[in-house]
């Protein structure tokens, strides 16, 4: 279930809180940085121009930050959304009783799929591949590649009936 401490909105990691502190620190920062400019340029003493700088280089390191903190708080929210479609995903393949996705019996170690970047291999109709563009292979060609079996569709398990 969504977590309703976070932001409404439906589709974007990000509550409308985090995108109004990032918001907010990056408009201070534009600001600061507006003020240190006018300031050096009004002048042509060289040590208040590199005061200006300095303290102007602290507001993009402030506006830095936000980003960084948003870029952490999406991480961590895409965290725990994908443990949450898992579990989901996995109790309804349990609640179905699934006896592992059809393949033609006989071909345990063959006709096994995986795609780029995945880092498991899979029956051909397991759930987690559908409407995935995945390459056919032997076992041993995917443990080769360092993949490992899923713990959904079980490939290394065999099929009987
Ligand atoms: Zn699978």
């Amino acid at each position: 279930m969504p977590d309703n401490t976070r932001g409404e909105m439906q589709g974007t990691p990000w509550s409308p809180r985090d995108l109004l502190r990032t918001i907010l620190l990056a408009s201070m920062a534009a600001g600061g940085v507006a003020a240190c400019y006018l300031e050096a340029s009004s002048t042509i003493n060289l040590s208040t121009q590199l005061i200006c700088l300095a303290i102007a280089i602290i507001f993009v390191a402030i506006a830095g930050a936000g980003s960084a903190a948003l870029l952490a708080d999406g991480l961590r929210e895409i965290r725990v959304r994908r443990s949450e479609v898992t579990q989901q995903l996995t109790d309804a393949i349990a609640q179905r009783r699934v006896p592992a996705p059809a393949a033609p019996p006989g071909l345990d170690d063959r006709n096994l799929v995986s795609g780029v970047g995945m880092s498991k291999y899979h029956r051909p109709g397991c759930l987690l591949v559908a409407g995935k563009f995945v390459d056919t292979l032997d076992r041993s060609d995917h443990l080769h590649a360092g993949r490992e079996p899923c713990d959904i569709c079980h490939p290394d398990e065999r099929m009987d009936g």
